[in-house]
């Protein structure tokens, strides 16, 4: 399929915010999109079983507890980043008493307040910690591959990198359990255009081909389907959302991480690295013509936290209002070896949707459903 083909004329959904700057949006006969209307679904089937309490967390930990013998020397890792989601995993865990391996993976683009915040929790009793450094020259030019394929998903060497190495610490380790702060409450909606799957190696290695560099360099940090299944069927390794077993409220943990440890407010969702806030606030919007705080906004607008209109309001400025845009620039390109006009003029190119690319969409799909329908778990709208 050829994005030239997915031209069409503007729809914004009547409930959420969503609209057509996701090419593959589609609107009920009441004008409400796929996004919500999955989301209400799945929202209600998940929510309607939890309650205010921590209950089914702390159940949740117990469990995890009298699973692992002591001969082992932690009960869980988990993955830092010093934002919000991660950091309140990491405080509920160490709370409830387990024993916590916390992963990060620096790729050369954290803030001063993320190293702080990484540093709180990882001083805390009962806390080890592991990172997870990237041979900068190596994944500066991943980086620079996916900004010159006109793909928004410029963040996605980081990601899938995340997960290969929480993975080869959890297998070193001998850990059974990885805690993510990944949360249905703040990330319910977010189109497969905007950010395709990370567990696609096909994918990611068809943009490296196309951009004339060896797979090879994609390597050190692969983690697909494959090592997916070796992780889960043969390790035995089970990654699980602690977040999503109760009724988590952003603001409600940000005040508590405050109060308990210090901890500081990195501003913006997900904006806890210089690369996040310059991919979702400066770089897609104007390369791929969306805007991130689309996808948050719904979220907010379906968990009753905002209204629509107020969402609208917030819509009506740019993203990157609130940042020094050229400062920002001026520190991404000369870290990634660009000129801040070849940014600049990168960023006006057209441009690019992962369906461009050769992919294994299809049969990831369906074998992702197999897996989830063979061992009893639900079916997502995304593999
Ligand atoms: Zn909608």
């Amino acid at each position: 399929m050829k994005t030239s083909s997915l031209k069409r004329d503007y729809q914004i959904c009547n409930r959420c915010v969503m609209d057509t700057s996701d090419p593959f949006i589609t609107f009920d006969m009441d004008g409400h999109c796929n996004h919500c209307n999955y989301f209400l679904q799945k929202k209600i089937r998940h929510f309607k079983k939890k309650d205010n309490s921590r209950e089914s967390l702390y159940d949740l930990f117990d469990n995890i507890k009298r699973q692992n013998s002591s001969s082992r020397s932690y009960d869980v890792l988990i993955g830092i980043s010093g934002g919000t989601d991660s950091s309140s995993t990491l405080l509920l865990a160490q709370e409830a008493g387990l024993r916590i391996l916390a992963v990060h993976l620096d790729n050369g683009w954290d803030t001063p307040i993320s190293i702080r915040n990484i540093n709180r929790l990882v001083s805390l009793k009962g806390v080890d910690y592991e990172c997870e450094v990237l041979n900068w020259n190596n994944f500066k030019l991943l980086q620079r591959i996916f900004i010159n394929s006109g793909l928004p998903d410029i963040e996605l060497p980081t990601d899938i990198a995340i997960l290969a190495a929480q993975n080869k610490f959890a297998i070193k380790h001998k850990i059974k359990t990885i805690l993510t702060g990944g949360n249905i409450s703040n990330e319910g909606i977010l189109p497969a255009a905007w950010m395709y799957n990370v567990k696609d190696t096909l994918f990611a290695e068809s943009v490296i081909k196309k951009s004339g560099h060896s797979k090879s360099l994609f390597k050190p940090i692969k983690f697909g389907f494959r090592d997916e299944l070796k992780h889960r069927l043969i390790h035995k390794i089970k990654t699980l959302h602690p977040l999503n077993y109760y009724n988590y409220d952003k603001v409600e943990a940000k005040k508590e991480l405050i109060k308990k440890i210090g901890w500081e407010d990195p501003v913006g969702k997900h904006c806890e690295s210089t690369y996040t806030s310059f991919c979702q606030l400066i770089y897609q919007p104007k390369r791929n013509k969306f805007d991130y705080r689309r996808a948050h906004l719904s979220t907010d607008i379906l968990q009753k936290r905002i209204t629509r209109n107020q969402a609208l309001e917030i819509l009506k400025s740019d993203p990157w209002v609130n940042l020094d845009v050229e400062s920002q620039l001026e520190f991404v390109a000369y870290k990634l070896g660009y000129s801040v006009l070849e940014l600049k003029e990168i960023m006006s190119m057209p441009s690019k949707w992962y369906f461009d690319f050769p992919n294994r969409k299809r049969f990831l799909g369906m074998s992702y459903d197999i897996y989830r329908f063979l061992t009893g778990r639900n079916k997502l709208a995304q593999f």
